[in-house]
């Protein structure tokens, strides 16, 4: 038995108010149909939606078998939605592009029963209502008659003790109300309260008793025969598995336009793909060969005065300082040819020597001999070049060879030396074993290394000048301080340059174009979540009528919410997979097109950035649709059942 108690519901308007039920004390027996009868505008909807826990707004009480609701328990009407109201609407509501057996089992989910049961359910209510051979059926391509035994069977699949339906032959033919009506009424057996909502006295008549309704008022009830039962109330739990199924379906429905819209949106995610990648491959290959030719941890101090050497006080203090790990004397020379006088073959092969750094004794690979020492003349030279002189390198060790060179200083002569060869050396390796010779130029980062005393002897007869420090190569224990030397050196009026100022200049530069491009990506993310926030505002309208349903199920505010923001971030996921995909697709494009001109690979995407954009896309669905879905989940249900 369901009993209403003086329930009085008034709508408030700017000047005034208006009591649409009023007092309203009225009985819906249980094992009986009970007509709800009145004419339009007498308030039998108001009343079904209070009496169906649609409503909580009101004052009076709502009482099943002698539990009352309480108004201030919003979760309570959830499940009293959920386990006692079946709803059966005139105009159907189903779920158009789903199966029957998927409209009906919408009304079961927040049961959370297990699949079997759900299964075994939905297949006996089918058969109740005489729809079994449709189960798979989608529910568009349905009779209205049949559409509406869905409906039953979707109220009815939960087992609750009262069916509600409103005005429920209103949309069909005679013939078909008819056999509906006598669906319904047949659920008076089990002992469910039946409520049917009409103004057709001829249907009124087949039910039981006759409720009427008129201005607000109730002229005529059922007897009050109450009797206190005890009834199950399980909370509504939608499962996370169910909720993403239901978000699939969705999302796959209006594939066309999240398709297209997620194309645009991952422009956003493209462009902060590439503008952070781009220049990182060039900057890594600018920092390669900055470490293969120089090293980051040395700072060359010059002076810029011949006449005033390097002071010796300031060599000792570098020297003294704990960030310094040696200081060196630097005779820096340039090397242009070797002639080496081999009269056994009968003639005296000259090479070319092009200016290039000898500062990478460290990483020699010496084939032959040995590297020079420093004191005596002598120096070691390259295979490929040891080969231009002689055909088998290696007799070259300990051979005197003649130089053509002179010291770096402007004023220096070009001066003829000889010297020693001590050893032959292969192409030189990094670090990590690999040869330099990987990159596009054949560059020989090292062609020849010579002894300090080669360089001292070729200054000395190049300028005259033996004595007087003009270079020094200060080695740092580390690469920052480097920096900080040459600016000590600079402050005292010599020349100085470290590599690590140079790298760090490269490196500003880089990264100060990356933070203007990466701005501009970011504002296109986030245009690209205003859209998505925008399009699941236009889901969520075009939804409404499906969201009041839900709710009328017994599904919670918060399981809207969640289906909306779930619909929006997985929009977010694709969106930025396309974006990962287009972006990659997009750098290996421009990688192949450029090489030829600079010969690395300009755009360089590390792994991390399509984690990261990956996650900023979905980041964005969120941001994107968690107004839209905060607005679904808030909605009155009430009003967006009768939003048309
Ligand atoms: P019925 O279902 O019998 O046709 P309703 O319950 O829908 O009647 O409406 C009863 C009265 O309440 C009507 O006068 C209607 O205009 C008014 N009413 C219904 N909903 C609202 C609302 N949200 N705001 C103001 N008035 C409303």
């Amino acid at each position: 038995m369901l009993t209403v108690h003086n329930v009085t519901k008034t709508y408030y308007f700017k000047n005034g108010q208006e009591n649409v039920l009023q007092d309203v004390t009225i009985a819906f027996p249980s094992g009986k149909a009970t007509a709800l009868l009145g004419p339009s505008g007498s308030g039998k909807s108001t009343l079904l939606n209070i009496i169906g826990g649609l409503d909580n707004a009101y004052q009076g009480e709502v009482c099943l078998f002698g539990q009352c609701l309480n108004r201030q328990n919003r979760a309570l009407y959830d499940s009293y939605r959920l386990n006692q109201v079946g709803f059966v609407f005139q105009s159907f509501y189903l779920m158009e592009q789903q199966t029957v057996s998927d409209n009906v089992t919408l009304g079961l989910l927040p049961l959370k029963l297990p699949t079997k049961e759900i299964e075994s359910r939905v297949a006996s209510v089918l058969e109740q209502v005489g729809l079994q051979e449709f189960a798979q059926v989608k529910a568009n391509l349905l009779s209205g008659g049949q559409k509406q035994r869905v409906a039953i069977a979707r109220a009815l699949v939960k087992n609750p003790a009262i069916i509600i339906a409103d005005e429920p032959t209103g949309a069909l033919d005679s013939e078909t109300a008819a056999q509906v009506l006598e669906l319904l009424l047949s659920f008076k057996k089990d002992g469910k309260i039946v409520i049917i909502v009409t103004h057709d006295e001829d249907i009124a008549q087949k039910c039981d008793y006759i409720a009427r309704i008129q201005d607000g008022k109730i002229l005529q009830s059922p007897p009050n025969e109450d009797k206190p039962k005890q009834l199950t109330w399980k909370k509504p739990k939608f499962s996370w598995r169910e909720s993403l199924r239901l978000m699939m379906h969705n999302l796959w429905q209006r594939k066309t336009r999240n398709a297209i819209m997620s194309g645009f949106a991952s422009i956003g995610i493209i462009s902060l793909i590439l503008t952070t990648s781009l220049g990182i491959g060039a900057q890594l290959y600018l920092q390669q060969q900055v470490d293969r030719e120089f090293n980051p941890k040395e700072v060359v101090i010059t002076t810029s005065d011949r006449s005033q050497p390097i002071e010796q006080t300031f060599i000792n203090e570098l020297k003294n300082d704990e960030r310094v790990a040696s200081v060196e004397t630097a005779y820096p020379i340039i090397l242009t040819k070797v002639t080496y006088d081999d009269t056994a073959a009968g003639g005296s092969p000259t090479i070319s020597v092009p200016d290039l750094t000898q500062n990478q004794a460290d990483r020699m690979n010496v084939l032959y001999g040995t590297l020079p020492i420093t004191t005596e003349i002598a120096l070691a030279i390259q295979e490929d070049y040891a080969k231009k002189l002689v055909d088998n390198p290696e007799e070259l060790v300990g051979k005197t060879v003649r130089l053509v060179a002179s010291g770096y200083q402007e004023d220096a002569q070009i001066v003829e030396v000889s010297a020693t060869i001590t050893g032959i050396f292969g192409e030189p390796k990094d670090e990590n074993g690999r040869s330099f010779d990987s990159g596009p130029r054949s560059a020989n980062g090292v062609n020849y290394v010579t002894s300090k005393a080669l360089n001292q002897k070729i200054i000395g007869d190049s300028t005259g000048v033996t004595e007087e420090q003009l270079e020094y190569r200060v080695y740092t224990s580390d690469i920052n301080p480097a920096k900080d030397i040459a600016a000590l050196a600079r402050d005292k009026g010599y020349r100085a340059v470290a590599v690590a100022d140079v790298v760090g200049t490269i490196n500003q530069l880089f990264d100060g174009i990356r933070v203007v491009l990466t701005s501009i990506g970011f504002i296109s993310v986030f245009v690209a979540g205003m859209m998505i926030g925008i399009v699941m505002y236009i889901s969520v309208i075009e939804r409404t009528k499906e969201i009041g349903l839900m709710r009328a199920l017994g599904y919670r505010r918060f399981d809207i919410g969640r289906i909306f923001l779930g619909e929006s971030i997985a929009i977010g996921f694709i969106t930025g997979v396309v974006g990962c995909i287009v972006a990659y697709s997009l750098s290996f494009g421009v990688n192949i097109g450029f090489y030829d001109l600079v010969g690395f690979d300009i755009v360089s995407i590390p792994w991390t950035s399509f984690v990261a954009a990956l996650t900023i896309a979905m980041t964005m669905g969120l941001l994107g649709g968690i107004i839209p879905a905060i607005i679904a989940a808030r909605k009155d249900p009430v009003v967006a059942l009768r939003t048309e």
